[in-house]
């Protein structure tokens, strides 16, 4: 692809809601909706410590599974600090674990909705 072409617009959002206790809501200039809630979005931090794109082990958080755990670690519930826009490609977050070096793109945000229609066919 020649030149950096306008993002088409299923990587374009609508309108954000952000709620910072319950997550992420998108709505698609393609129509489509997405949802994300808490715990999927720090599990899927796309930062290079949570993925080990430095070498190192990656990472990775298990918020998502943490209902399912019979001895639950005792620790705070997962929520956003705070969420800033970075350059109208991707948003930044701050978790209330210390975490804040995930750049979530909106490709990243689509490529990930966890609607059932998204998750049948493989991006
Ligand atoms: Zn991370
Ligand atoms: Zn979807």
């Amino acid at each position: 692809m020649p030149g950096k072409a306008q993002n088409p617009a299923e990587f374009e959002p609508e309108h954000i809601a952000i709620s910072k206790s319950r997550g992420v809501k998108i709505d698609w200039k393609d129509g489509h909706r997405s949802e994300y809630p808490l715990a999927l979005l720090r599990d899927e931090c796309p930062c290079a410590t949570c993925t080990g794109a430095h070498g190192t082990p990656p990472q990775k958080s298990n918020y998502s599974n943490s209902s399912s755990d019979p001895f639950p670690i005792f620790k705070p519930a997962l929520k956003m600090l705070s969420v800033e826009e970075v350059g109208n490609y991707a948003l930044r977050i701050h978790w209330n674990d210390g975490h804040q070096t995930g750049i979530y793109t909106w490709e990243f945000f689509r490529r990930l909705c966890p609607c059932p229609e998204c998750r049948n066919k493989s991006l």
